[in-house]
C-alpha cells in the first residue's frame, strides 16, 4: 500500500508527558503509533529547571532530562517520530485524515490529542524581540537569573501570586502588575502576596511597553483609572496571564470550552467524535501536572485500544 493510502491505527499529537505515556502504552500494545512532535518537541518542561515532584526520582531531574529519558523508552518500543504539526484535521470521515505543515496527508483509525498548552504572552513587541533576555514566562525556570536584582510580573491568578512568592528568593523586590482592583487568585495565594514584604503590588496598571536594547533595563507602565504611566526600572519581567490550549486544528469538530480546551467524557479521554481522545493540557486547565498528564496520556492509550478492539 503506498504511503500515501496507508491507514494508521493510531497517530498521537503532541510530545509532552500526556503523548509520551500515550505512545509507550500504544507501543507496547502494538498499535506502531505515529506520533507527531509538535511545535516544542518535549513540551513544556523542556523550558523548566528542576522538577521535584515526579515520583521515581528521589533527587528530582531536570525538566529536559526528564523529557529526553520518556523519549528514549518510548523509542525502545519502536515509535515512529515526525519532526513536524498536524495543522489540519478531517474528523467527520472514518478513517480521519490529517495533514502535517508540508501539506503531507495521513489516515488514521484513532487519533490521540496532546498537544498541550502555550503560556500567553502581552503581545508587545519589545516582549518578544527580548524573550531570553530578562523576558519570560517561567519563573521557576528563571528565577535564579535574577538574585539581588528587581522583576516584574504580570497576572492577579494563582500562577502570577505563585511566581510572584517564587521570585522573593531570588530578587530584591518584585513588582506585581495586576490589571484591576482585584485578584482572581485564590485568597490564600493573594494573602501570602500581600503578606510578602518584598512584593510590592500595583492594582489597575497594564504594561505599554517592555524597555531595554540587548536586555531588559525596565518596563512602562500605566494606571488604566488615573491614566498616569511612568517607568519601572528593573531587570527581569515575567509574564503569567494564563495559558492557551494548542487545540486550534481540531476545535471546529470537538466540543471545547470558551478558551478552547477540549471537552472530554468524565473519568475519560473521549471527545465526542468517537475514536478520537484528548489527554494532558490541552483539556486540563484545572491540574496542568506533568504526572496528571501523563496519567491521562495512559487512560488516551487504554481508550484507544479498547475502540479499535472493537
Ligand atoms: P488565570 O486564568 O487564573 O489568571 C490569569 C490572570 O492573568 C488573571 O488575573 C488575568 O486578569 C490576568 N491577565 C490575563 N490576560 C492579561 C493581560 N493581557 N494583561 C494583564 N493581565 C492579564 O491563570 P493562572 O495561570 O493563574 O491559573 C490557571 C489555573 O491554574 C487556575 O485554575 C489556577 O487556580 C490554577 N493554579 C493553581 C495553583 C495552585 O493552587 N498552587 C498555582 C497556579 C495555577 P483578570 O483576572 O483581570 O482576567
Amino acid at each position: 500500500m503506498s504511503e500515501e493510502n496507508k491507514v494508521e491505527d493510531v497517530i498521537i499529537c503532541g510530545t509532552g508527558p500526556a503523548g509520551y505515556t500515550a505512545a509507550l502504552y500504544t507501543a507496547r500494545a502494538n498499535l506502531n503509533p505515529l506520533v507527531f512532535d509538535g511545535i516544542q518537541p518535549g513540551g513544556q518542561l523542556t523550558i523548566t529547571t528542576d522538577v521535584e515532584n515526579y515520583p521515581g526520582f528521589e533527587e528530582g531531574i531536570m525538566g529536559p532530562e526528564l523529557m529526553e529519558v520518556m523519549r528514549k523508552q518510548v523509542e525502545r518500543f519502536g515509535t515512529r517520530f515526525v519532526m513536524d504539526s498536524i495543522i489540519e484535521a478531517k474528523l467527520d470521515v472514518h478513517p480521519f485524515e490529517l495533514k502535517d505543515s508540508f501539506g503531507r496527508s495521513y489516515k488514521t483509525k484513532t487519533l490521540i490529542i496532546a498537544t498541550g498548552a502555550s503560556a500567553r504572552y502581552l503581545g508587545l513587541e519589545n516582549e518578544t524581540r527580548l524573550q531570553g533576555y530578562g523576558v519570560s514566562a517561567c519563573a521557576t525556570c528563571d528565577g535564579f537569573f535574577y538574585r539581588g536584582l528587581e522583576v516584574a510580573v504580570v497576572g492577579g491568578g494563582d500562577s502570577a501570586c505563585e511566581e510572584a512568592n517564587f521570585l522573593t528568593k531570588f530578587a530584591t523586590t518584585v513588582h506585581l502588575l495586576v490589571r484591576r482592583d482585584e485578584m482572581r487568585a485564590s485568597k490564600i495565594m493573594q494573602d501570602r502576596v500581600i503578606n510578602n514584604p518584598k512584593i510590592k503590588i500595583h492594582w489597575n496598571t497594564e504594561v505599554l511597553d517592555v524597555l531595554g536594547e540587548k536586555e531588559v533595563t525596565g518596563i512602562k507602565i500605566i494606571n488604566n483609572k488615573t491614566q498616569e504611566s511612568k517607568d519601572l526600572t528593573l531587570q527581569g519581567f515575567f509574564l503569567a496571564i494564563g495559558h492557551t490550549p494548542n487545540s486550534a486544528p481540531f476545535v471546529s469538530w470537538l466540543d471545547h470550552d470558551d478558551n478552547g480546551y477540549l471537552i472530554t467524557q468524565p473519568d475519560s479521554t473521549l471527545t465526542n467524535i468517537p475514536g478520537v481522545f484528548a489527554c494532558g493540557d490541552v483539556q486540563d486547565h484545572t491540574y496542568r501536572q506533568a504526572v496528571t498528564a501523563a496519567g491521562s496520556g495512559c487512560k488516551a492509550a487504554l481508550d484507544a485500544e479498547r475502540f479499535l478492539e472493537h
